[in-house]
């Protein structure tokens, strides 16, 4: 079990891939410490690549120059011009920490992900990544650079450069170093590590020391911002050892310590994380509910309802369909909220004709909480702790939706915090 650290900082020449997001590139200063840090692992002997994000609100600044010039929701051709757009941020971040570390008496060489190249397909603003290309990087290296790569973007078959989405330079990181077969992977952030929940919102949250790759997988899928869900997707198909841990320690405190500290990302189960029912807490408000009331209850209704809604390129999560009544049905189901004016008008226009539906109703002031664990594909009663601890604070649930290590709930926005705060406290999950 990989528990301490997942390589021997001892050993000479580990290739290490470090990330850091946008608050640790906040500003110059900040982005000198990030220099002073790299040059600490590369004195110790270490080949260092380096990916980091734009400064922190720089990318919101970029989309929302563009939302000015265009209101509207973007169409295909505005899509690959956001990406034209955001790009730039990461694009001074590599510039500035290569200038900072050529300060620090380093050698290094920055490059945007089409001079690596990192090849993607051509879904703009949510590109995946398809190939990385290290020869230029390994040369680089071999000469004594440290190698600064952009997070986030990419190049696509025709030429046109791309994003992988918001968080995405976590992908980058772990992208690069799966392709390079990196010792480590370590993303910097402004966190010390993987909480059992958002410490922003829950301060009583704790630091968890190891978290499984399915666990984090889930956390990630349900909401919890720390890592870009296809980052974990990618350390868990190709094994890249993932530690998250805070830019925000003194720079120069010992690299052994550093490299024990934060949280690991862990691929097998050891007895301590058996012991844990429920792992973690995650949340996500950026969903909308949709009910299609009074459908007739035959089959392929749902294929009629959720079809159009699939041919539109639109996501859906949690589904239910209640028991029928009088031959009618009731069914709901949630879409991105980017998603729910478009789908309410689609529901409305198209499939509620279509279906002889009754009604067609939307909330988009819904949010899902979940709790995810291994533990709970060994112990029953979990989920009805869940649905007792938010009944004893009055909190009303929508939906459910489960799977083996997971169970969400959608419920009214406004009891967020609450639920969470809640559940965090019924799991034992409060630090001491
Ligand atoms: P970066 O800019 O470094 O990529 P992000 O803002 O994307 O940082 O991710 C770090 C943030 O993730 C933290 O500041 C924290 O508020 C949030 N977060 C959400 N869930 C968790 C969790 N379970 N553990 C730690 N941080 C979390
Ligand atoms: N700069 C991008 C964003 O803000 C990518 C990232 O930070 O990971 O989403
Ligand atoms: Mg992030």
């Amino acid at each position: 079990m990989q528990c301490g650290a997942a390589f021997n900082v001892q050993s000479f020449m580990a290739l290490i891939v470090h990330k850091y997001g946008g608050t640790s590139m906040g500003s110059t200063e900040r982005i000198r410490n990030v220099a002073k840090r790299v040059a600490k692992w590369v004195r110790a002997g270490h080949q260092l690549v380096v990916v980091p994000s734009a400064m922190s609100g720089e990318t919101n600044r970029l989309l929302g120059l563009a939302k000015e010039v265009s209101p509207e929701k973007p169409g295909p051709d505005a899509l690959r011009e956001l990406d034209a757009i955001a790009a730039t941020g990461e694009q001074v971040s590599v510039g500035l920490l290569a200038l900072a570390l050529q300060a620090e008496g380093m050698a290094s060489v920055s490059y945007g992900g089409w001079q690596v190249p990192i090849k993607t397909d051509s879904a703009f603003t949510k590109a995946r990544i398809v190939s990385i290309d290290d020869t230029r990087v390994r040369a680089d290296l071999a000469e004594g650079k440290v190698v600064i790569i952009t997070g986030f973007q990419g190049i696509d078959p025709d030429g046109n450069v791309t994003t992988l989405g918001r968080g995405g330079s976590d992908t980058s990181a772990v992208a690069v170093a799966a392709a390079m077969k990196a010792d480590e992977c370590l993303i910097y952030t402004d966190v010390d590590g993987v909480y059992t929940t958002d410490p922003r919102i829950v301060p009583e949250a704790r630091r968890l020391s190891t978290i499984s790759f399915e666990e984090m997988l889930e956390m990630a899928s349900l909401g919890s911002k720390v890592l870009q869900i296809r980052s974990v997707e990618f350390a868990g198909k190709y094994r890249v050892p993932l530690r998250v841990l805070s830019s925000f320690t003194p720079w120069d405190i010992p690299l052994d310590e550093e490299s024990r500290s934060g949280t690991l990302i862990t691929f097998e189960e050891d007895e301590k994380m058996e012991q844990a029912v429920v792992s973690g807490i995650a949340f996500n408000r950026d969903e909308a509910k949709i009910t299609v009331m009074g459908v007739p209850d035959k089959p392929g209704i749902a294929y009629q309802i959720l079809g159009p809604v699939a041919d539109a390129n639109i996501d859906i999560d949690v589904i239910i369909q209640n028991i029928s009544h009088d031959g009618k049905t009731d069914f709901s189901f949630t879409v991105h909220r980017n998603d729910y004016a478009k789908t309410l008008d689609l529901l409305t226009n198209t499939v509620a004709p279509a279906t002889g539906a009754a009604q067609v109703m939307g909330d988009p002031k819904i949010c899902k909480v979940s709790i995810v664990g291994i533990g709970m594909r060994s112990h029953v009663g979990v989920a009805s702790t869940m649905f007792r601890t938010l009944s004893e604070e009055g909190i009303n649930i929508q939906m459910i939706s489960t799977s083996e290590i997971k169970t969400s709930v959608v419920i009214d926005e406004k009891y967020m915090e609450l639920a969470v705060r809640a559940l965090h406290k019924a799991f034992d999950l409060d630090a001491a």
